[in-house]
C-alpha cells in the first residue's frame, strides 16, 4: 500500500480483513493525508487547529462506515441540514430542505425564490450538455443569476470546491440528486467533534496495527518497483501516482482551500456554523461549540474559503486582518487574540467541465497494481467519500484477481 490518506487506509483495512499481509508506506509522519491536524505550535488553543474544517453529508455512507471500522463512530455529530446564511446587512436566513424554508429564504428576490423548488425538482431529470457548467445548467432550468450566486453557491462551492459557474454540470447534478433529492437522511450534515488527525489517521493506524498490518510512516516511495510485494495499491494524489507508476502525469487541475482559525475576544457568531454572502469568508464554524471544548474566553472560529486561488497569494497577517475585518463588520466588533492560517493549494482536483474524463479508473497498465485516491473515477466528486470508495474498489480489484496471494 503506498499512501496513507483515507483511500490507502480504506484499502489496507479491506486487504487485512481478507487475510493478507499488508504494509502501508506513508511519506508523512502521520496517516490521514488531506484530513489532518496541524503540527502543534506554542500558544495554540484546545482543541488543536485542523488543516481545514471537513464536512460530510448523510449520503457519505462509505466514509461513515470507515469511521465506524476505525473506532471513530462516536466522534462526529450528525444534524439535519440547516445552513444559516448571513447577508451583507447582517440578516440571517436558513437553507433547509423544506418548501416553506426555501420560500422564505430572504437573500434572493421573491420572484427568483419561488423558482428554487422548481429548479431543484427539474435537476432530477435534467441532462447536462457537453462542456456545460452547473451555473449554466441551473440558468437553463430557470434559476436567476441571484439564485445561482446567493443560494446554489452557498453549498455547491464547499461541496465541490468550485463555484457553480466553474464546476462541471454533471458534478452539480450528482450532488443535488444524491444529497438533496435522495432519502431524507442523505442531506444530513456530519461534523467532526474530535481533532481530524486523532479521529482519522491515528485511529486508522491503531486499527490497522491491531489487525496485524505494518505501518511505515516517513517512508516516501519513489517507484512502485521499489516495493517488494505481490500486489500494490497506489493511493496517491494525481502527480505523485504518475511518478510512482512511471506513467505520464494526468492533466488534472487543482483547486485550493484556505482555512483561517481565529480566537476572538468575545462571541460574535450566534450559530455553530454560518455562510457569509459576498465575503471571502465563505463559511464560519464555531470550533469551540462543535467540539464541545469552548475556550476559557471569547470564541474560537474556523473560517473556510473554497476554490479561491487569489487568497493563496495573500500573506498570513494580511489574510487574517482581511478576513477578521469582513467578519466583524458583518457580525459585530471583536479583537483577534490568536490566529493560524492553513493553505492547501491542492486540496482537491478542480472538477471543471472535461475533468471527469481525466480521472482514471482502478486498473493501471500493470498487473497486480491498483490505483486509488479521491481524484480517481469513483463516480463521486473528490471528497472523503470518494477516497474511501476508491480504496475499497482498489482492494476489491486485487482480491478479485485469484493470483493475488499476498498484498503488501
Ligand atoms: C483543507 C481541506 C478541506 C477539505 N474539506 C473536505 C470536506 O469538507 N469534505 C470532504 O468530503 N472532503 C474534503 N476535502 C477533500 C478530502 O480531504 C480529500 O479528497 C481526501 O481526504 C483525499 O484522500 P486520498 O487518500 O485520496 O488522498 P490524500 O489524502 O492526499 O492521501 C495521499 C497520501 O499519500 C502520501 N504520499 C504522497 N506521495 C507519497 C509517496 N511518494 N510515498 C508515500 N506516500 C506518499 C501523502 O502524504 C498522503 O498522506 C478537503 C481537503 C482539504 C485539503
Amino acid at each position: 500500500m503506498i499512501g496513507g490518506g483515507l483511500a490507502g487506509c480504506a484499502a489496507a483495512l479491506d486487504l487485512v480483513a481478507a487475510g493478507h499481509d499488508v504494509t502501508l508506506y506513508e511519506a508523512r509522519p502521520t496517516l490521514g493525508g488531506a484530513v489532518q491536524t496541524l503540527p502543534e505550535r506554542e500558544g495554540d488553543p484546545a482543541p488543536p487547529p485542523d488543516n481545514g474544517q471537513h464536512i460530510a453529508l448523510g449520503c457519505f455512507t462509505e466514509y461513515v462506515g470507515f469511521l465506524e471500522r476505525i473506532g471513530s463512530g462516536a466522534d462526529y455529530r450528525r444534524e439535519r441540514l440547516a445552513l444559516p446564511v448571513v447577508g451583507e446587512r447582517g440578516t440571517t436566513s436558513t437553507i433547509k430542505p423544506s418548501l416553506p424554508a426555501l420560500l422564505s429564504y430572504v437573500h434572493v428576490p421573491r420572484r427568483d425564490r419561488l423558482r428554487i423548488p422548481l429548479v431543484t425538482a427539474r435537476c432530477r431529470g435534467a441532462k447536462a450538455k457537453p462542456g456545460e457548467t452547473f451555473g449554466t445548467l441551473l440558468r437553463r432550468l430557470g434559476a436567476s443569476d441571484a439564485a445561482v450566486e446567493r443560494f446554489w453557491d452557498v453549498f455547491i462551492r464547499p461541496a465541490l470546491n468550485l463555484p457553480a459557474d466553474e464546476v462541471d454540470a454533471r458534478a452539480g447534478l450528482f450532488t443535488v440528486r444524491t444529497a438533496l433529492l435522495g432519502p431524507r437522511a442523505s442531506s444530513d450534515v456530519i461534523l467532526p467533534t474530535k481533532p481530524l488527525g486523532a479521529m482519522h489517521g491515528d485511529a486508522a493506524r491503531r486499527t490497522l496495527e491491531t489487525r496485524g498490518a505494518r505501518v511505515e510512516p516517513g517512508a516516501r516511495v519513489e517507484s512502485v518497483d521499489d516495493v517488494d510485494a505481490d500486489a500494490v495499491v497506489v493511493a496517491l494524489p494525481p502527480r505523485e501516482a504518475a511518478d510512482v507508476l512511471g506513467e505520464p502525469k494526468p492533466d488534472v487541475e487543482d483547486s485550493p482551500i484556505v482555512s483561517v482559525h481565529l480566537l476572538f475576544d468575545r462571541r460574535i457568531l450566534r450559530t455553530p456554523l454560518a455562510a457569509l454572502l459576498g465575503s471571502d469568508a465563505h463559511w464560519l464554524f464555531d470550533r469551540g461549540a462543535l467540539t464541545g471544548a469552548e475556550p476559557p474566553r471569547g470564541q474560537y472560529v474556523t473560517v473556510v474559503s473554497s476554490g479561491v486561488p487569489e487568497l493563496m497569494e495573500i500573506r498570513g497577517r494580511e489574510l487574517v486582518d482581511r478576513l477578521a475585518a469582513q467578519i466583524t463588520q458583518r457580525l459585530g466588533d471583536a479583537e483577534v487574540l490568536w490566529s493560524r492560517v492553513s493553505r492547501e493549494p491542492r486540496a482537491t482536483i478542480a472538477l471543471r467541465p472535461g475533468a471527469e474524463e481525466l480521472r482514471p479508473g482502478v486498473a493501471t497498465s500493470r498487473p497486480h497494481i491498483a490505483r486509488a485516491g479521491a481524484w480517481t473515477a469513483t463516480g463521486w466528486p473528490p471528497t472523503m467519500e470518494s477516497a474511501v470508495r476508491s480504496g475499497r474498489a482498489a482492494a476489491a480489484h486485487l482480491l478479485a484477481d485469484r493470483k493475488t496471494t499476498v498484498a503488501v
